[in-house]
Formats: C-alpha cells, structure tokens, sequence
C-alpha cells in the first residue's frame, strides 16, 4: 500500500503552495445538441488532488482545456486563486500539463527537455542545472539526464514528461490520461509515484480520468462528470457509499476498491 511509504519533502525549489481553481457558471457551447460543459461550478481547494472521473463525451477535457486556457469559455468565470483568468493565454496561467502521448522533443536530451521551460523563463543556467537535477531525483530518474528520449521506456518517458511539467513550480498541475498508453503494472507503479510527488510538491493537481479505480486510488476528491455537468462530488468513500444519483451508484458500483 503507497500510502505506507514515509513521507519526505521535495527540495525546496520544487515545493509550491496549489492554487485554488475556481469555477463558476462555466459552459462550452461547440454548437452541438447539448453544450460540451453545461454550466459547472466548483471549487478546487488549494494543494487539493481534484480528478475528473466520467464516461467518454462526458466534458472532462473540454473543462481542463478551459482551464488552462487552450479553448475559450462560452461563458462563465475561472478564478486562480481569486484572479479571473478566463482570457488570459495559456502561457499567462502558468500552469503544468501532462497528457497521455507525452510529447518529449526527441532531438532534446532528458536534461534539455525537463530545462525546456526554465530557459525559456530565462532561468541562469547553473539554476536549471540544480533544478533539473532535483526534479529528475524526484521522478526517481537520476542519472539519465544525458539520455535520449528514445533510449527510455515508456513509463521512463512519462516521468520525464511529469518531471518538464512540475519543474517551473506551475500553479496546479493538469494530467489528462497521462496513464492511459501504459500497460497495467506500469500504470499501477506510477500512480503510486504520481501521488507521493503530488504529496512531496504539495501542489494542486487535477487529473481526468474515465477509469474509476483511478479515481478511486488517486483522489482526495472526485467530480463525476456526466453529460456536461457535474453529477457529484465528494470525497471516494462518499461517491461510493452517498450516491446521491442513479448515475453515481451505477458508475461507481462496479469498482472493487472498498
Ligand atoms: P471527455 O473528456 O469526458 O471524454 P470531451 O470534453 O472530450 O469529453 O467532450 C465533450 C463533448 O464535446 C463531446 O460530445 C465531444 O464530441 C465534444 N467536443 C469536444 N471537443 C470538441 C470540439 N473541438 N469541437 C466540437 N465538439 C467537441
């Protein structure tokens, strides 16, 4: 059980206080039958573990999207911590992503790749240097700073990814899927690591997800999406135990996790 391990803190140059992402009235009209995202409304709590669980269509990605400012908001407001950001672009909301096809550049080495975004803050480089170093301790890659992206495996790959994401100290960090092309063991193995990193950085994350035992293992708090809004959100145990809809009870009835 991952939550055995002891827990340690990052170095302090990789330790942020989370954001508080805030929702309100939020909808994504594409013109469709039904608005992608219908008028969603929450609060994401400051170094929270929010995921985003729900069937496929359900709005999941078009919400972080919003979030992070790659689509615009038919209306509505998102606030980070209480400023409006809803027009703002998405290198203004500094915020971490990670998606499921990781996306590395593969001419960059490892080291290249995770100081990406530190030299383009124009960080000094014996700074990223230190950083990089740090944060490939943290992903638990060390020494293969010099490597190649394709010299790694997949799940290494991810964590080099995960490592670019959260070495500029973002705001929250956004995984949509980010396990989703990993085989079974893998994706169980860095689940367990993407929580301790999410413990040792104490930052906020939100991760989407349509697998319900993901949900269920990661999270301090699940939304359930379901056709463009949000049908609940609690705590595991309580989507679990409460469900305050058929839906709920129905989504979550099948997952073998308490
Ligand atoms: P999920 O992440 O839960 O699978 P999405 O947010 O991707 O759901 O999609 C929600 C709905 O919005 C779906 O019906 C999808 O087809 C639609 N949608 C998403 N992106 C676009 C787009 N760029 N243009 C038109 N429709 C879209």
């Amino acid at each position: 059980n991952e939550k055995t391990v002891p827990s340690r803190k990052a170095p302090p140059t990789l330790v942020r206080r989370g954001t508080q992402i805030r929702l309100a009235g939020v909808t994504k009209d594409y013109g469709l039958e039904v608005p992608a995202v219908d008028d969603i409304s929450l609060t994401i709590e400051p170094g929270e573990f929010m995921t985003f669980l729900g069937p496929s269509g359900s709005g999941k990605t078009t919400t972080l999207n919003l979030i992070a400012g790659f689509d615009t908001l038919t209306s509505g407001t998102i606030a980070l911590n209480g400023t409006d950001v809803g027009t703002l672009p998405p290198h203004k909301r500094n915020l971490g992503m990670l998606f499921q096809n990781y996306a590395l550049f593969p001419h960059m080495t490892v080291a290249q790749n995770v100081g990406y975004p530190l030299r383009e803050r124009k960080m000094s480089k014996s700074d990223i240097a230190r950083r990089v170093s740090d944060v490939l301790d943290l992903v638990q890659l060390p020494g293969r700073d010099r490597n190649y992206p394709t010299q790694l495996s997949g799940g290494q790959q991810q964590r080099v990814a995960l490592a670019r994401a959260i070495v500029f100290q973002p705001e929250a960090l956004l995984l949509d899927e980010p396990l989703g092309a990993l085989d079974r063991n893998l994706r169980a193995t860095l689940q367990a690591e993407i929580r301790r990193i999410h413990r040792e950085v104490g930052s906020t994350f939100v991760f989407v997800t349509h697998d319900q035992e993901e949900a269920m293992n990661l999270s301090d708090r699940i939304a359930l999406f379901n056709n463009g809004h949000i049908e609940q959100v609690g705590s595991p145990q309580e989507l679990y135990r409460e469900p305050e809809t058929l839906f709920t009870a129905r989504f979550l009835g099948d997952s073998n996790v308490f």
